[in-house]
């Protein structure tokens, strides 16, 4: 794992996200106030900027300074969970592991942090009904060689992550305002978490 390939990882991120720009708007308009798709592509904006500071700096400083730049900049809840998520990944980078260890052992601490800053878990018609089963696969998949199956195993993962928010109601986050309304929604916060785990299982996929 290097700078450029974080740099590019987040690159495909922005191109997946802002071609579901309109998709992300509505869903929370439709149960949160709208805001979640100018969150996450101000985000990505400002870490794409640290690029060139960043890009030959070692990887546990990367994901560090990644969340502090989103922690400063970017509002709503998304803006604190994942700058908390991305200070959490940088703790647990050990250059002596393979990439997909590495990936599974940070992304597990990374959530973790999260839950803990959320107070919350699965099936709360969040994010973490996406972070969290890909993070269990990951810990599964820790050793596994062949990259494309865990791929397109933790692409599968999300997918499913995602659409299990339609039929929960919220207890966290605006949603849970609506109680039963937000049945029948997908949580804008699990679409664009799956969206990001889709553009870098894409970079392993042979299509
Ligand atoms: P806000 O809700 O403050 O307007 P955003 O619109 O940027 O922030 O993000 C909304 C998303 O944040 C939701 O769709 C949900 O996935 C996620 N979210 C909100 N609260 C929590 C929480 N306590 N734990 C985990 N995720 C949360
Ligand atoms: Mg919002």
């Amino acid at each position: 794992m290097n700078g450029k390939q974080i740099f590019n990882s987040i690159h495909n991120i922005k191109i997946i996200i802002s071609n579901h720009k309109e998709e992300i708007e509505k869903l929370d308009q439709e149960i949160g106030d709208g805001d979640h798709i100018f969150n996450i592509l101000r985000g990505l904006d400002e870490i794409l900027n640290l690029k060139n500071e960043l890009l030959d700096k070692p990887v546990d400083h990367i994901f560090k300074n990644l969340g502090l730049k989103i922690m400063t900049t970017v509002g709503g809840s998304s803006g604190a969970l994942f700058a908390t998520l991305l200070i959490g990944m940088s703790k647990k980078y050990n250059s002596e592991f393979s990439d997909l260890n590495n990936l599974s052992e940070m992304f597990f601490e990374g959530v973790q942090s999260m839950k803990k800053r959320g107070k919350s878990d699965l099936g709360e018609k969040t994010m973490l009904d996406v972070l969290i089963p890909v993070s269990n696969s990951l810990i599964e998949f820790k050793n596994e060689t062949n990259l494309e199956k865990v791929a397109n195993n933790i692409n599968d993962v999300a997918k499913n992550g995602m659409l299990s928010t339609k039929d929960i109601i919220a207890t966290k986050g605006r949603a849970s305002f609506l109680g039963e309304r937000a049945l029948g929604h997908i949580d804008p916060g699990a679409r664009s978490s799956q969206l990001a785990i889709e553009a870098i299982c894409n970079q392993f996929i042979n299509k």
